[in-house]
């Protein structure tokens, strides 16, 4: 199957739901994405500041490029000018510097808020009560040129579906509660979900998901 076989058998399986696909083209090469793109494709996630920079530069301008992938403070000036949405924000130190590049890229750049939510510790991510603090804090009033756009999570890498689709749920239940609470807020306007990758996505739109961020279904396995 080619790549554009991919992507339009996944959007024909799912098409009695309503999401954004992310194709997830890290560690793949610019043709990967071209091709995609061909076939109508626009969104398109990375987790290298790097690795994106290189390939927006040479690749059509009307791409909307997503970061995925933990972002370093010192890297945010270098997709400020073009990034379209950051998934991975897990402290108010990452949010502030956002803001300040977006400023000086005179735009407002949409984040959304990483939780943890898998039973691994390795993956980045606030817990419910940082991101609560987060949400509350009277700091967050002052930055003008983010939007926090909702919520990004990452269930953990088991067989157990079962465990998987609980995990999403309590996602699910927290993000309105939070849309009731906080969107009142100038910089708050909840309404994206990003759950749901090659392995469980039918589950992250059955339980929410706005947004999926699909690799390996899409390109094939990844070559490190
Ligand atoms: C790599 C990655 C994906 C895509 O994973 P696949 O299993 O290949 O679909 C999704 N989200 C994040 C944050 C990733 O790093």
């Amino acid at each position: 199957m080619t790549i554009s076989e991919n992507i339009l058998n996944l959007l024909h399986d799912l098409k009695t739901f309503n999401f954004t696909l992310v194709a997830v083209s890290k560690n793949h090469a610019a043709e990967s994405i071209l091709e995609a793109y061909k076939s109508g494709q626009r969104n398109f996630g990375e987790n290298k500041v790097q690795e994106m920079s290189d390939k927006q530069i040479n690749l059509p301008s009307d791409i909307k490029w997503h970061m995925i992938g933990h972002l370093q403070r010192n890297k945010v000036k270098y997709i400020a000018p073009y990034v379209y949405l950051i998934h991975s924000v897990d402290s108010f130190k990452l949010l502030k510097e956002i803001n300040k590049e977006a400023q000086k890229n005179n735009r407002t750049i949409n984040c959304l808020l990483q939780v943890h939510i898998a039973m691994e510790d390795t993956k980045f991510g606030l817990d419910w009560n940082e991101l609560e603090t987060m949400l509350q804090s009277e700091d967050l009033d002052t930055l003008e040129n983010i939007c926090i756009k909702g919520l990004m999570a990452m269930a953990s890498n088991t067989d157990d579906m079962e465990i998987v689709r609980k995990e999403f749920k309590q996602v699910k239940t927290h993000f309105d509660q939070y849309k009731n609470r906080f969107n009142h807020l100038h910089n708050v306007d909840l309404c994206e979900l990003s759950m749901g990758m090659s392995g469980d996505y039918k589950i992250a739109l059955e339980e929410g998901s706005t947004i999926i961020r699909i690799g390996s279904s899409i390109f094939g396995a990844r070559k490190y």
